[in-house]
């Protein structure tokens, strides 16, 4: 069942095939300042994404981290280049989810927490 979402303004509109089973919390440098939470999606154009976004890149360049210009919300990455065969949504934007004393949830199913670990970067 498709979900929708969108940055605080609502100048992005975000479409995903589904809500995901779990959600990603990334401790690499940019994630730990932003507050992230990760959801994966196949890079097969399932994830619609509308609206200007900006791209933040560095490091190894490998990926775009890209945020709504104008309420500065993240809203999803992708590959700079060949595609890593997944693109990451920031679940915060989906519509439904929600924080309750540390819990995650989306539409009231509460969402499983992974660590991913990318602090390498
Ligand atoms: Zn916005």
């Amino acid at each position: 069942m498709l979900v929708y979402g969108s940055c605080h303004c609502g100048a992005v509109r975000i479409e995903v095939p589904n809500a995901p089973d779990w959600i990603g919390s990334c401790n690499c440098s940019l994630c730990t300042k932003l507050g992230w939470l990760v959801a994966y999606y196949p890079d097969d154009g399932s994830v619609r994404v509308s609206g200007e976004t900006m791209p933040y890149i560095w490091g190894d360049r490998m990926i775009a981290i890209r945020h709504c210009p104008t309420c500065g919300c993240g809203t999803h990455w992708d590959s700079t280049g060949e595609s890593y065969g997944r693109v990451g949504v920031n679940a915060r934007l989906l519509d439904g989810f929600a924080v309750a004393e540390g819990r995650f949830s989306i539409g009231g199913s509460e969402l499983e927490v992974r660590y991913v670990d990318n602090a390498g970067d």
